[in-house]
């Protein structure tokens, strides 16, 4: 059987498995992000030891961006152009490559995430759909027509623009480029900014819940008419609040507004914005299905 490394690159936490599927998932280490140094060293460490054990065929890593997942750009392999203390331009896939000597996948975070869910998760069987995580920041990747996007360099949907009421929200904006970007309104720590409390802490019936509904919704419009997704999925810490799905499947219907006649949004909205399929080890998986890919290219 195929033995892969998965590196969950994230901003707070880095999450290290082996494995070959969701049903064979080992060895899960995790590490708190602290410098590039000490923090690559840590990972290196963990897949040269399980290398050792038992060779691995391929690691797999989705990281925290923006990153460079062009082969052919100098700069491949790096997180780039992060506001992140210390990890400024950091080669990421370098210090693997050259310690364990395995081919090395590397995308987004969300779109490693993305891959998971087509690979095993909830969105086997399409070929155009996205992955949106709500946490400590927000971050959307996916698939259209089959193939992970990339273009330029890769998605970037946490930051597009939306429309705040200033009137009936007066919280500027977390994000430290756009001020109120969909990122800037709806992650985490700008829930706790607006309102004085963690996500975690605001009860069911608090207002907050409505307009991060509302925002959430304003976002996924404009994502479903940009990209036409056969799905969307929404993971990551905020979404584990279950009550905001039923929220903002009906604003999003709401803004719509009749416009896109398709079963999937007028009917069938529940099983088109969904939770990940691999719950909480969709991005660990997602790593461990770009080694797979990376194996077989
Ligand atoms: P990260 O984005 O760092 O990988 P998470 O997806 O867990 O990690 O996101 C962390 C953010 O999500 C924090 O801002 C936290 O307040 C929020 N969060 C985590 N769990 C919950 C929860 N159960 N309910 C609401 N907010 C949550
Ligand atoms: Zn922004």
């Amino acid at each position: 059987m195929a033995r892969y490394g998965g590196l969950e690159a994230g901003g707070t936490k880095f999450v290290c498995a082996v494995g070959s599927s969701p049903d064979d998932l080992s060895e899960e280490v995790r590490f708190s992000t602290t410098t590039p140094a000490e923090t690559m060293a840590q990972a290196v460490a963990y897949f040269a030891e399980q290398h050792r054990r038992s060779p691995l065929d391929a690691i797999g890593v989705g990281s925290f961006g923006p990153v460079e997942p062009n082969p052919n750009a100098p700069d491949y392999g790096y997180i780039t152009t992060t506001p992140k203390a210390h990890w400024h331009m950091t080669d990421v896939v370098g210090p693997l490559a050259q310690a364990i000597g395995v081919p090395v996948g590397f995308d987004s975070d969300v779109n490693g995430a993305a891959l998971g869910e087509f690979r095993w998760g909830a969105a086997q069987g399409l070929d155009t759909f996205v992955y949106l995580t709500v946490g400590t920041g927000l971050g959307g990747g996916g698939m259209v027509g089959g193939k992970l996007i990339h273009g330029l360099m890769h998605p970037e949907m946490g930051h597009m623009p939306l429309r705040r009421d200033p009137e009936a929200d007066p919280y500027p904006g977390f994000c430290v480029y756009h001020g109120d970007c969909f990122e800037g309104l709806v992650c985490g720590p700008a829930i706790e900014a607006r309102w004085g409390k963690s996500a975690r802490d605001l009860p069911v019936d608090h207002p907050a819940w409505a307009l991060q509904a509302h925002y959430l919704a304003l976002g996924l419009v404009n994502i479903i008419l940009v990209l036409s997704p056969q799905r969307i999925i929404l993971g990551g810490g905020v979404m584990d609040q279950h009550h905001l799905f039923p929220l903002v499947r009906a604003k999003v219907q709401t803004l719509l507004n009749g416009y896109i006649q398709k079963r999937q949004i007028l009917d069938e909205i529940d099983a088109y914005i969904v939770p990940p399929g691999l719950g909480n080890r969709a991005g660990v998986m997602g790593a461990i299905a770009l080694a797979e890919m990376a194996a077989s290219s």
